[in-house]
């Protein structure tokens, strides 16, 4: 058993690893290297309670100190580790403070950095991204004061974002692109539901509009130009165009990659047998064995891929195999998907749209694939147990929205 745990990246994987790695009965060293100046904390209250104000810094943190010192998990933080290698001797890591971590296997649970927003003015005060804490207290310090929200980018933060500054009485206008809200997660159905929700609770929405440039006064963001001539009044700009994945240091270790994201196999391994990594930064086979491969940025993933590399850095091999699960809370409305739904070729709709309950579930070649329920968490459970057992809910029969779709649940390994 190797002595050494290097963790790069102190985020919800890196937690689930070190956390792990102890569960499963590691004796050596762990260490997580964290370049944020906080210990491993939650993400997404922060554009949801954290913003609104409904939680404080403190309860965002996984574990307090108390954790860390019982199970003999070193973290250290505002470290970025800027070089990684290996010797004959095992491996070591450099931090920007000059710091070294020697380690014999090392975890890469770095994660994704927003995307930057490339027009004019993409630079002036008031353009903002949402990924860290310090991102979140920015932008809350910034709140009150802000009478005009602009969202750019109509996915899952951005949305969030918009909700939270409608509710707080705020003009939010969300900018997207494509023709589509959460394009990449969800179906027509569902996007087409969350424009109408959105503007009904007072959101103005543009889709197919393409930003031209930022105009500002005196260094600060004042509006957004669209292409065509829209002008549109900013305070604040949230910038929500996607991520990419944090590869720098796999690059440096010379892994195997896909347009800079980390390759792994079903034990998240690396092409390195000493390396493992996990999360947000990371490209993987299909959880439930289908063709192709993914990468998931939610926190289902991160601590799953996390469980499962703990494993493989003891030995213990066990294949990733976890249904994929996500949520989003937009205003008073949760969205729970489970599973992927990508490849569908038929949907049934249950439950009803105008009452704000519903769901949708996604078939291909008649087997059950994924479902987005909206405030409907027994459509979301029914359908999650079905996809862990392996399971089917018939689509002719789950059209019935009056009965149950637990109690049609058919074949499968028994279920949990
Ligand atoms: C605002 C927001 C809301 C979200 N809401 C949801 C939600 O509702 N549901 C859901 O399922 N998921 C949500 N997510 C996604 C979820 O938080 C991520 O999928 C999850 O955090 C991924 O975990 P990770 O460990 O891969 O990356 P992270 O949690 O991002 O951790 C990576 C860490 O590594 C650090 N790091 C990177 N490189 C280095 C380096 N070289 N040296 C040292 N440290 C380094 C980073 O600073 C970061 O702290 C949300 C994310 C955000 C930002």
């Amino acid at each position: 058993m190797s002595e050494k745990i290097l963790i790069v990246g102190a985020g919800q994987a890196g937690m689930q690893i070190a956390a792990s790695l102890r569960d499963d009965g590691f004796a050596g060293d762990v260490t997580i290297v964290g370049e944020e100046a906080y210990d491993p904390y939650q993400r997404p209250p922060l554009s949801k309670a954290f913003l609104a104000g409904d939680m404080d810094e403190e309860s965002l943190e996984f574990r307090n100190d108390h954790f860390y010192r019982e199970n003999n998990i070193t973290v250290v933080t505002g470290e970025q580790i800027q070089h990684v290698e290996f010797g004959p001797a095992g491996g070591v890591a450099t931090g920007t403070s000059g710091a070294t971590f020697a380690f014999d296997k090392l975890a890469l649970t770095t994660g994704a950095a927003p995307r930057t927003l490339k027009v004019d003015g993409a630079d002036l005060d008031g353009v903002l991204y949402l990924r860290h804490l310090d991102d979140a207290k920015n932008l809350k310090q910034r709140w009150d004061s802000v009478a005009n929200v602009v969202v750019l980018g109509g996915g899952f933060i951005g949305l969030e974002v918009a909700a939270v500054a409608q509710k707080a009485g705020k003009n939010v206008t969300v900018v997207q692109s494509g023709p589509r809200l959460m394009a990449r997660a969800v179906s027509s159905i569902t996007s087409d539901f969350f424009v109408q929700a959105h503007r009904a609770r007072g959101t103005t929405i543009h889709l197919n509009a393409q930003v031209s440039h930022l105009v500002g006064e005196n260094g600060k963001v004042t509006a957004v130009a669209l292409a065509d001539g829209t002008s549109i009044p900013a305070d604040i700009v949230m910038v929500g165009i996607g991520v990419t994945a944090r590869g720098e240091l796999a690059d440096q270790l010379a892994l195997d990659m896909e347009d800079g994201v980390i390759v792994v196999n079903e034990f998240a391994e690396t092409s390195n047998p000493n390396v493992v990594a996990a999360g947000d930064a990371v490209l993987m086979p299909h959880p439930l064995g289908h063709e192709g491969r993914v990468r998931l940025e939610s926190v289902q993933n991160a601590v799953d891929q996390a469980k499962v590399a703990a494993k493989t850095l003891l030995g213990q091999r066990e294949a990733y195999s976890a249904v994929p699960w996500f949520w989003s809370d937009q205003a008073d409305l949760k969205l729970q998907i489970a599973g992927l739904s990508s490849g569908y070729d038929q949907t049934v709709i249950r439950g009803d749209q105008s009452a704000d309950k519903f769901s949708v579930l996604y078939y291909r070649d008649g087997a059950l694939l994924a479902v987005d329920a909206v405030n409907d968490v027994s459509d979301y459970m029914a359908v999650r147990r079905a996809l862990t057992a392996r399971a089917n809910i018939p689509a002719e029969s789950a059209a019935d929205s009056s009965v149950p779709l637990k109690t049609l649940i058919t074949g499968g390994e028994a279920q949990q």
